[in-house]
C-alpha cells in the first residue's frame, strides 16, 4: 500500500493571494483520491494531478464560500467531460457539512431554476459530527470546532495509521486540540497575521494566527505543521513561519500551491 499524499490545490486566504486560489487539497492513496475543500480557483487546478472523473469523493469542511463555491466549476467539467469509469459509482459523492445539501440545493435554484441541479452530477451527503465517513475508501471523521459558522475539522486514517488532520477553519478552542491530537500531519489555517484582527471576544473568534497555530500543534502533540490558509507575501511568510515555530517547537513549512506532503 503506497503512502497517502496530501497535495495542496490552493493555501489562500478568503481574498487569494496573487495568482493564487481559495481553499483546497487532494488526498491520495493508491489509486484513490479525495478533494478536501473547492473554493475559488481549485476546480482548474485538480487535473493538474489526477483526471477530474477519477475522483472518490469530496468533502467540505464549513459553507464559506472560499472552502465550496467551486463545486459549480467541478460540476460544469464533470457534466461536459469525460463520463466517469465504470469501476466508480455513478454519482461523485460530496459530503457536506450539516444543513449543506439544503444550502446547495438553494444554489441551484439560485444557478438554474433548478433545486436539484446538483443531483445529477453528485451524490450530496450530510456528514455527522463525530461518526466515521468512509470516503474513498480512507476513515474520515468530522470534529466540530469554533469558527464564525459551523465548521469541522478533519481527522483522516491512513492505511499505514498515520494520521492527517486539516484545522478546516477555526478559532483557538479546545475541540481543535482534541481533533488533532497526535497528528503525524497537521495541516492548520492560519487567516489572520495575529489576534487583533479577529473579533476582540474570544468566544467570538473565527480564525488562528501562525503563533495560535504553532501553540494548537504544540498543545495536540503534532510531528508536523503545515501552514495554510495564510495570506502570502515575502514578509509575511516570515512572520508565519517565525511565529508557528517559536510556538510549536517541532518542524513547521508553509504550504505551498501544486505542492505534495506525505502524510505516511
Ligand atoms: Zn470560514
Amino acid at each position: 500500500m503506497a503512502a497517502l499524499t496530501l497535495t495542496v490545490l490552493g493555501a489562500g486566504p478568503a481574498g487569494p493571494n496573487p495568482g493564487g486560489a481559495n481553499s483546497g487539497y487532494l488526498l491520495r492513496q493508491d489509486d484513490r483520491a479525495v478533494l478536501i475543500d473547492c473554493g475559488a480557483g481549485i476546480a482548474g487546478r485538480i487535473p493538474l494531478h489526477v483526471a477530474v472523473n477519477r475522483l472518490n469523493g469530496v468533502a467540505i469542511s464549513h459553507l464559506h464560500p472560499d472552502h465550496y463555491f467551486d463545486l459549480v466549476a467541478l460540476y460544469y467539467m464533470l457534466k461536459y467531460g469525460e463520463p466517469r469509469p465504470v469501476d466508480l459509482l455513478r454519482l461523485l459523492p460530496v459530503f457536506v457539512p450539516p444543513g449543506g445539501r439544503e444550502c446547495l440545493n438553494r444554489f441551484g435554484e439560485l444557478i438554474a431554476n433548478r433545486s436539484a441541479m446538483f443531483d445529477d452530477i453528485f451524490d450530496v451527503r450530510d456528514y455527522a459530527a463525530n461518526e466515521e465517513i468512509r470516503i474513498g475508501g480512507l476513515p474520515f471523521a468530522f470534529h466540530p470546532v469554533q469558527h464564525y459558522i459551523m465548521s469541522h475539522a478533519m481527522r483522516v486514517r491512513a492505511a499505514s495509521g498515520a494520521v492527517l488532520v486539516f484545522s478546516s477553519d477555526v478559532a483557538p478552542c479546545p475541540q481543535l486540540i482534541e481533533a488533532a491530537c497526535g497528528a503525524d500531519l497537521f495541516l492548520c489555517e492560519s487567516a489572520v497575521l495575529d489576534a487583533s484582527q479577529d473579533d476582540a471576544d474570544p468566544a467570538k473568534r473565527g480564525h488562528l494566527s501562525a503563533r495560535e497555530a504553532g501553540q494548537a500543534a504544540h498543545e495536540a502533540g503534532a510531528k508536523r505543521l503545515l501552514i495554510t490558509h495564510y495570506r502570502s507575501g515575502e514578509n509575511f511568510d516570515a512572520l508565519h513561519m517565525q511565529g508557528a515555530s517559536e510556538a510549536f517547537g517541532g518542524p513547521v513549512e508553509l504550504a505551498r500551491d501544486g505542492q505534495s506532503y506525505v502524510v505516511g
